[in-house]
């Protein structure tokens, strides 16, 4: 599988965190440090934070992502916030499937699907997650999970709409832990997701789809990760709220 085919991505997810001066604040930092990147920059942020998070990126290599969408275009969802809505804010990426959004709010496969289905067809770029509990690596059946939720969440996907589709390999047992996948065992699970998408979609799609690794990636640890032939870039939690850490990141995957 050919890396040279794919432009890393480095994504923050900033989770329930900033304020949005807070925000502004952290994107001016952030922005002299990453502005020669040679990867695609993205700030996932809480929907509050999106307007101040636009205007502080304007003109930046920095884009701004939402941290989920409803699968309806509008309707009776109290307190939700639809596809369409993060386009006409000018939003152009958001992030499905995050294990948390799995774990505290009863996301399941199906509404992954569901919402990942609205994000595209409301032109979004998806940053889709996935990933396994401890339990179930301890098991062995990481990469069976792994092509379940790709499986799933891709249902109904079409190869056009694929090429806006990013993988975010993210072990659950590696989130916020400061427990990191090593770098074998993440390039093994994102090669397996790979093999998937080509039994999907083709070997070409497979070639050309990010394929993303997060759980704990840092400064320290970034350069290792993101050297392996199957890790497209990160999506980084913690370490992304932090500029000097992010910048570090981003400059990592631009080699
Ligand atoms: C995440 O929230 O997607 C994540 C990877 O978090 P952390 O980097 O803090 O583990």
């Amino acid at each position: 599988m050919n890396k040279a085919l794919r432009r890393p991505v480095i994504a923050g997810n900033w989770k329930m965190n900033k304020t949005p001066d807070e925000a502004k604040a952290l994107i001016e930092e952030m922005k002299p440090l990453v502005a020669d990147a040679d990867c695609d920059v993205v700030v996932c942020v809480p929907y509050v934070d999106i307007p101040a998070a636009l205007e502080a990126t304007a003109g930046s290599n920095i884009k701004v992502g939402a941290e989920n969408c409803h699968w309806a275009e509008s309707g009776a969802f109290t307190a939700e916030i639809s596809a369409p809505m993060l386009k006409a804010v000018g939003v152009p990426y958001v992030i499905i499937g995050h294990s948390e959004r799995r774990q505290y709010f009863g996301e399941t496969d199906v509404t992954v699907n569901q919402r990942t289905k609205a994000a595209l067809a409301s032109g979004l770029k998806v940053i889709l997650c996935v990933g396994e509990l401890l339990e179930q690596r301890e098991q062995g059946i990481t990469e069976e999970v792994v092509r379940y939720q790709t499986k799933i969440a891709l249902g109904g996907v079409s190869a056009e709409d694929l090429k806006n589709v990013i993988i975010a390999y993210e072990p659950v047992w590696a989130i916020g832990t400061g427990r990191t996948a090593t770098a074998e065992q993440a390039n093994e699970v994102n090669a397996a997701i790979r093999a998937c998408i080509a039994e999907l979609y083709g070997k070409d799609a497979a070639d050309a789809t990010v394929i993303q690794y997060g759980g704990s990636m840092n400064a320290k640890n970034a350069a290792e990760l993101l050297a392996q032939p199957d890790v497209d870039g990160g999506l980084i939690g913690g370490a992304s709220l932090k500029a000097p850490d992010f910048s570090v990141i981003v400059k990592a995957a631009s080699v």
